[in-house]
Parts: structure tokens; C-alpha cells; sequence
């Protein structure tokens, strides 16, 4: 079985992923939040192949830190990472 690297978008550590079970809930063996079903995965190197094995569909949110109107939507993307669970993925850069 392969496996890929997937930081928390909570606590930043590095958590290995089976590939057949990175489509379903998976938690952070550090924090124990849900880091893959219904979040905002960040998009980062070593993350990237986590994101792109995905089966399901994803949907990118590009934002900026300093740009106002992303801060405003980011609430609402990641109310729609929770109700797209198990439907599609939702990442951010
Ligand atoms: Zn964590």
C-alpha cells in the first residue's frame, strides 16, 4: 500500500495517509480533528499528492491573507467543506 504525507490544517504536524482510505475521515494521529472529510486542506508540498490522489472531486479556493474579501469568505467555504463531505474535496492556496 502507498501512502502520502498530509499536514494538519490544525496543528501543522505530518500525518501519513493510507491512498485508498484518503477519501474517507481520517484523523490527526497529534490533534484528533478530522483532518480530510469536511475541512479546508491547505495546499502545501508536501500535501499536494494527498490532494491529487483524491478520487472525489475538489474544489481549490485561491485566496490571499491580506485581501479582505477572502477573510470574509472563508467561513463560508469551509461551511461548504462541511456540507460537501464525502461529496467533493475542498483545498485552499
Ligand atoms: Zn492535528
Amino acid at each position: 500500500m502507498s501512502r502520502v504525507s498530509l499536514e494538519c490544517p490544525f496543528c501543522a504536524k505530518t500525518n501519513q495517509i493510507e491512498l485508498h482510505q484518503l477519501d474517507g475521515a481520517n484523523q490527526c494521529n497529534h490533534c484528533n480533528k478530522n483532518i480530510t472529510d469536511g475541512c479546508v486542506m491547505p495546499i502545501l508540498p508536501h500535501n499536494v499528492n494527498a490532494i491529487t490522489s483524491s478520487k472525489l472531486p475538489v474544489l481549490i479556493y485561491f485566496w490571499g491573507a491580506n485581501c479582505s474579501n477572502c477573510k470574509v469568505l472563508m467561513p463560508i467555504i469551509e461551511q461548504v467543506a462541511k456540507q460537501c463531505s464525502g461529496k467533493y474535496r475542498v483545498a485552499s492556496v
